[in-house]
């Protein structure tokens, strides 16, 4: 049996698939997403039209390991008008306005009193902070500062109609049986509010890379979540404990949508098969890219890597978490993501998926001296079309290292050569009869689990 996937990764249209990333990040813009709430279940309905995703809901108060799941919280409007009844600051013109999980209230103040609970940004006066407050029961607007200032004293009236009751903690699932068990996790964040590269264009990526994969016939079983940052994976770790071991492979996806150049964060273990093919493509893509090691703060691979998992789970995103002014404010908006950048996210995301499926080991099957390639027509032509230095000097490499102790990872690094290249010599000298799959790198195919 040769398992060969061929994500066809040449023929992606990135242009078109950048466009209608852009066009999903455009329309859940809008909706007011938290931690729990009608928010995140809108946005997964939303999502839900592009890719089955079973939604799950945990209930208010379920103990996930040192955590609690908290209460739900909803929110309908928010304002605070001045003494001639103007609306300075409305909910409805921006959702970052309300400090997220701000408890109801509706009351009459002075502006000093007020001033304890507004928060803007003296550095970027026309930008709007995105701020929480989930484990503290308090209420807050967030404003630009050049309001701020503007403010004369009087009477305002504050006014925030929201509710923090029992409910549950909602989150986004989909798993597609491979051929094996083991798994590959992509994880984003579904929390944050309008906040488009932070967020929205993870999940953007997320739901189409899971379109694009269930339309293909796949190695490995695929697990995409949607959920709240840190308390969902904390959630999702403690309720799914037992099966964990299948995760062989796993990235957190957020910020794909700036203009900066790609970013890897590194697995808490260092040298996973995700930290080498990552590097591998990042290398091999003749762009800018930066690699860091682990560090115990970010997105939610601080979860899936903390020493009790040590999952092989790493970070791939274009500007780093906190790194550019625009993060956590709202300049994050539909003209920070750029649909050139959500395309080229989209494949090299596709691109390090095509070397987890096609990684293994081969056999030459004529490992005595070396086989005239000559002779099967293998030295100046493959399938049909002129070969390259390259192509050639990759046929030698994989013969040569394929005794079933090196994967194709293995060879590409040694050679220094594209991955792809040597799987396109590899799909040949098996087409001559002179590789054959190491039966002993490929994975049993077991029967599909219904979860
Ligand atoms: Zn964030």
């Amino acid at each position: 049996m040769t398992i060969n996937t061929d994500l066809d990764t040449q023929s992606i249209d990135t242009e078109r698939l950048g466009l209608e990333m852009y066009n999903l990040i455009a329309e859940l813009y809008p909706i007011c997403r938290s931690i729990t709430g009608d928010g995140v279940r809108k946005s997964l309905q939303i999502i839900q039209n592009h890719i089955p995703l079973k939604i799950h809901e945990v209930p208010t108060d379920t103990p996930v390991f040192d955590w609690t799941v908290p209460k739900e919280w909803n929110i309908r409007d928010a304002y605070i008008k001045d003494e001639t009844g103007k609306k300075i600051v409305d909910f409805q013109k921006s959702n970052l306005h309300v400090l997220n999980y701000s408890i109801p209230i509706h009351k009459k103040m002075p502006l000093s009193e007020l001033k304890e609970h507004l928060f803007s940004m003296p550095d970027r006066p026309d930008w709007i902070p995105y701020r929480t407050s989930y484990y503290k029961e308090m209420w807050g607007f967030c404003l630009t500062d050049r309001t701020l200032q503007s403010l004369p004293d009087g009477d305002y009236e504050v006014y925030i109609d929201s509710s923090l009751e029992q409910g549950s903690l909602t989150y986004g699932e989909l798993f597609l049986p491979g051929q094996t068990t083991d798994e590959v996790l992509l994880c984003c964040h579904s929390c944050h509010p309008s906040l488009c590269n932070d967020n929205l264009s993870g999940i953007s990526l997320v739901t189409f890379l899971a379109k694009h994969l269930s339309q293909q016939s796949l190695r490995y079983s695929y697990r995409f979540l949607f959920m709240p940052g840190t308390i969902g994976s904390i959630t999702w770790l403690s309720l799914n404990e037992s099966q964990v071991s299948s995760i062989k492979h796993g990235l957190t996806v957020s910020n794909v949508g700036d203009s900066g150049h790609l970013a890897y964060k590194k697995s808490r273990r260092g040298n996973a098969d995700i930290d080498r093919v990552v590097h591998h493509i990042l290398k091999s893509s003749a762009q800018e890219y930066t690699i860091s090691d682990f560090s115990p703060y970010g997105y939610d691979e601080r979860q899936f890597c903390s020493p009790g998992f040590n999952l092989p789970v790493g970070s791939l995103t274009r500007s780093q978490f906190g790194t550019y002014p625009e993060y956590h404010t709202s300049a994050d908006n539909l003209d920070f993501v750029q649909i050139p950048a959500l395309g080229n996210s989209f494949e090299t995301y596709l691109n390090v998926i095509d070397v987890l499926e096609n990684n293994q080991s081969y056999l030459n099957t004529n490992p005595k001296c070396e086989p005239q390639l000559g002779k099967r027509g293998l030295y100046s032509t493959m399938g049909g079309k002129q070969t390259t230095p390259d192509d050639r000097m990759a046929m030698l490499w994989v013969l040569n290292l394929s005794d079933g102790e090196h994967t194709l990872l293995d060879i590409a690094e040694r050679a220094d050569l594209n991955f792809s290249t040597i799987k396109n010599a590899v799909s040949n000298l098996i087409n001559s009869g002179l590789l054959e799959v190491c039966s002993r790198s490929v994975d049993k195919p077991v029967p599909v689990r219904s979860r």
